[in-house]
């Protein structure tokens, strides 16, 4: 017993060192984007030749995070070493990037194609690729510098060397000054988490082509191609999303499930982006809740606010299946989430800004692996296993909402769960 416990704490202590590439500001690994660099889309001035292809939703609620639309420019700049030969073409690069249908290595799309597929083709992220740069340096010389001070090295000489090349301003789509998307891949594959080149996204105070290169981010390139890290940067660096520690697999800004088919992204932050509507549910829908008990998968994200504090907190549910973007998820269902942007990002196990709202004790131990179940029996999850929740015990199998489940948004424990 004493020595499951131990393990048990190991692999909490474990979890975000083997799992999640960081956000890095100014040096430091940071959970998320401080207020001052947060990254910002100003729509009214950004891609307007694809407005066309947008859908229109129900959405009209200024998201909480940036949410460029339409066709992105995205720059991806190559470097290699002289221990470290770039090992893919150009072409392969633009093909991993953009190509729609890539498959090589068993790779589920494209990047394009993931951010298409999520966004409901809201987003079309294009990628112009240079390269590939020698780097000054061997791989091992950045890989052995302190902290991230070896990524800091290598963006600046890769933005100099690139800069008689490449016009900046291109990549700020939305013409506030600041670029969106700069990408740096590099040869061979990370080596030490929070360390050297360890992929991340990143900061720089630089300026070129009159707009300030504040975002970026560095992606490894093995050999082998995976389309996990770059999304998952991409998330962090183009809307500012954090890191979803403590959150599980039901999001490519979570866990790390799968490299190949990268989980999708998750349905709050997809309605938050508008590429879902919302729906908001008050407390006097909840006598027709079998009006809304049945959607399709990622068709809605239904919204309960907490009416003391609408604007921050509340409860978001949605239907997901495990087929497609999301095949590599446990089980399909109602997947419900708590949000609260008073906390900033999910930094500590009891206090995230976003987490999965567990319905039923008895589900965790029954239905998934046990990794899950590490995952979720966390300080600030427990309130959630809450009498009435557990009563209703299909939560996350059954498409029906039912009403206790509001009635339990309103109870005084989920206004002390903050
Ligand atoms: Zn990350």
């Amino acid at each position: 017993m004493k020595n499951s416990v131990f393990s048990f704490c190991l692999l909490l202590l474990s979890l975000p060192t083997m799992l999640f590439a960081d956000i890095v500001y100014q040096g430091k690994r940071v959970q998320e984007w401080p207020a001052e660099a947060r990254p910002t889309f100003d729509n009214s001035r950004g891609a307007p030749q694809m407005r066309a292809l947008m859908k229109t939703t129900a959405t009209t609620t200024q998201s909480h995070y940036a949410a460029p639309k339409g066709k992105i420019y995205s720059l991806t700049l190559l470097v290699d070493f002289s221990d470290k030969a770039a090992p893919v073409m150009v072409s392969e690069v633009e093909d991993w990037l953009n190509k729609e249908g890539f498959n090589r290595d068993g790779c589920n799309g494209s990047v394009r194609d993931y951010y298409l597929d999520v966004s409901n083709g809201q987003l079309d992220l294009v990628n112009e690729v240079y390269g590939w740069y020698r780097a000054k340096h061997p791989k091992s010389w950045y890989e052995s510098l302190p902290g991230y001070t070896g990524s800091d090295s290598l963006m600046k000489e890769v933005f100099a060397y690139f800069d008689s090349q490449v016009d900046f301003s291109r990549y700020d789509n939305d013409k506030d000054g600041t670029t969106e998307a700069i990408n740096i891949v590099y040869a061979g594959a990370g080596e030490t988490w929070g360390q050297g080149l360890w992929p991340h996204s990143g900061w720089s105070s630089e300026k070129r082509d009159g707009v300030r290169l504040t975002h970026h981010q560095m992606t490894d390139m093995p050999g082998k191609f995976s389309i996990y890290v770059f999304v998952h940067e991409s998330g962090h660096m183009i809307f500012g999303w954090p890191d979803l520690y403590w959150y599980g697999d039901y999001c490519t800004m979570g866990n790390r499930a799968h490299d190949l088919n990268p989980v999708a992204i998750n349905d709050f932050y997809r309605a938050d982006q508008g590429w879902i509507p919302f729906v908001d549910i008050t407390s006097e829908d909840v006598d027709n809740v079998t009006d809304f008990e049945v959607t399709k998968p990622g068709e809605f994200c239904y919204r309960y606010k907490n009416p003391a504090r609408p604007n921050q907190e509340g409860l978001v549910w949605s239907y997901v299946r495990n087929t497609g973007r999301n095949k590599v998820l446990a089980g399909s269902g109602l997947l419900m989430q708590h949000y609260d942007f008073s906390i900033e990002g999910n930094s500590a196990s009891d206090k995230l800004g976003l987490r999965i709202v567990h319905a039923s004790a008895r589900i965790f131990g029954r239905d998934l692996p046990r990794h899950h179940l590490v995952q979720w029996f966390q300080n600030g999850t427990q309130d959630y296993r809450h009498r009435n929740a557990r009563r209703n015990s299909h939560l996350l199998h059954r498409r029906k909402l039912h009403r206790a489940h509001i009635q339990f948004f309103n109870t005084s424990k989920f206004q002390q769960c903050r």
